[in-house]
């Protein structure tokens, strides 16, 4: 079996969230960079998921990607495992994830293969995971169009060297501004993407959060906002389903020209600010195409504004 033309490869965790935020909590909910980052994707492209869960893993969750369309064949289920587990807060300041446990169980021994078909997936997405798994991928894969990757503090913490090895060999690197800040030691965003492409990617993209996000290519900029929702419910997983949006977009145009990357990353702003509506993926399960579009129109409003008035300058 062959990989769909545009289809996008994704390897990254699945896992069951306990998160506390001021709006509510939810325990063992169905989370993870792979499962967020994915059916954000499916909504524009064919999706491959590798990963692994327990058997403590539900079945609904596994139907409920395989109702997205997404291939799921890439995903192991170990048996008597249990799955990678992660429990954290936020208080009034969403932008902030405090971890409380993070419990990788079976992703401590997972070695991702592969399916046939898999490796010739033109676009990838790295999602947050431990690198060397995330390197695991990239060395099965034949000639790919356009490589991606993500990250936390966790890893930036915990392997440093293993996360610049695999910025070595990406083309996009998405972060937050905190971990871009703790990973190149510079204080100025500007400075930590430049620090950033320096190391590999010759695309930055910096979200920060409820303030939007940045994009660096080459030397070219551009600044996308965030949408002003009223309220949040959880941000957890917006920066999964902000990169899911941005491949899935990407893949879907087959083309990664810096026009497309822009619109990308507003179709990745419009994805994550649905996905805080709600707790774990639940906003996801609902969202349609007019939805998406929608919003996006609603962005496209918000970033608007005139050409320099010559004549008042
Ligand atoms: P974010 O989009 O940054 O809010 O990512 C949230 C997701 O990251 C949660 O659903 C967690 O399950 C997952 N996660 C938390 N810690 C880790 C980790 N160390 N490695 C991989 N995934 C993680």
């Amino acid at each position: 079996m062959t990989s769909p033309p545009s289809s996008v490869l994704i390897v990254g965790s699945m896992a069951l969230d306990s998160v506390r935020t001021p709006a509510g909590e939810v325990k063992d909910a169905l989370g993870g960079s792979a499962d967020y980052s994915g059916v954000a994707a499916s909504f524009f492209a064919p999706v491959r998921l590798v990963g692994v869960v327990g058997d403590d893993f539900p079945r609904a969750h596994l139907d409920f990607l395989a109702s997205r369309h997404i291939d799921i064949t890439g995903v192991q289920i170990v048996p008597g495992g249990k799955t990678f587990r992660w429990a954290g807060y936020y208080d009034f300041d969403l932008n902030i994830a405090h971890t409380l446990d993070t419990q990788l169980n079976v992703f401590a021994d997972f070695a991702p293969t592969l399916p046939e078909g898999a490796k010739q997936s033109p676009y990838v997405f790295l999602a947050n995971i431990d690198p060397e798994l995330q390197m695991q991928v990239l060395t099965q894969m034949e000639t790919p169009k356009l490589v991606v990757m993500d990250t936390m503090n966790f890893w930036i913490d915990g392997k440093p060297d293993a996360l610049r090895d695999v910025l070595k060999h990406v083309d996009i690197a998405f972060m937050n501004d905190a971990e871009a800040r703790q990973l190149t030691g510079k204080l100025s965003v500007v400075k930590a993407a430049k620090a950033l492409q320096a190391l590999g990617p010759k695309t930055v993209i910096i979200k920060k959060g409820e303030h939007g996000a940045l994009l660096f290519h080459k030397d070219e900029h551009f600044a996308a906002p965030s949408y002003p929702l009223e309220d949040i419910a959880d941000p957890t997983g917006a920066g999964d389903s902000f990169a899911g949006g941005f491949i899935g977009y990407v893949a879907a145009c087959d083309d990664v020209s810096l026009s497309t990357l822009r619109k990308a990353v507003v179709y990745g702003s419009v994805m994550a600010s649905y996905n805080v509506e709600d707790f774990s993926l639940n906003r996801l399960r609902t969202l349609t195409k007019d939805d998406i579009a929608a919003r996006y129109r609603a962005f496209k409003q918000i970033a608007y504004f005139e050409a320099l008035d010559e004549a008042a300058a």
